[in-house]
């Protein structure tokens, strides 16, 4: 039977973006195609994705239902979840009763049946190939402008980047200025990091 590297499952709560606040399981799989500093990107990745364990698509239910029985949410996420993502999961997942969200960087298409999708791209916008989303989210640092996405989602956010748990003040003012300067995007902080939770 076919697996999946999958470096976490856990149950929280929504940290970010439109669905923030909301409980979800996080299905957090092995691997990434970036490698994102703080000289490249504005920031350093703060996510560890090259461990993992390979599991079938049971166990993966089995272990969902074990981290929440009532949660009917998961959030595929990474590392980049569009590596290992395919129609065979989103079918078993979506039979074992799931709604299915994904956060990925956009350089990978997706495949078809999603039902919430987060494209926060972290390279040229010429090397985006999923190009429809829900919401489109940008990390920013002080100095970095508003984006000039070639995605096309109902929601278009900038999110202050993190130094670690901290948020530094000028950097909230900085993407704060530049929603107020651009009012078709919001803001989006990562409230998790603030909240004291995964
Ligand atoms: S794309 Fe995301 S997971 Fe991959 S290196 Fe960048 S921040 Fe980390």
């Amino acid at each position: 039977m076919k697996s999946y590297e999958v470096n976490e499952i856990f149950f929280s709560l929504q940290g970010e973006g439109v669905r923030a606040g909301t409980a979800n399981l996080f299905l957090r799989f092995t691997g990434c195609n970036q490698r994102c500093t703080a000289d490249t990107h504005g920031f350093d990745c703060d996510t560890e994705f090259e461990t993992g364990r390979p599991m079938p698509l049971p166990e993966i239910v089995a272990e969902l239902r074990r981290a929440n029985a009532r949660c009917s949410w998961v959030i595929l996420t990474g590392g980049e979840p569009a590596l290992q993502v395919d129609e065979e999961l989103i079918a078993g997942l979506h039979e074992a009763g799931y709604r299915l969200a994904i956060e990925t960087n956009g350089t990978i298409e997706l495949p078809p049946g999603l039902d919430w999708i987060t494209i926060s791209p972290k390279t040229e916008e010429s090397e985006i190939r999923q190009r429809v989303a829900h919401e489109v989210k940008y990390v920013r640092a002080v100095g970095q402008p508003i984006p000039q996405t070639v995605v096309k989602a109902d929601y278009y956010l900038i999110s202050p980047a993190f130094d670690g748990l901290k948020l530094d003040p000028a950097t909230l003012q900085w993407c704060l200025d530049l929603v107020q300067a651009n009012p078709s995007w919001r803001l989006s902080v990562q409230m998790h990091k603030l909240w004291g939770i995964r």
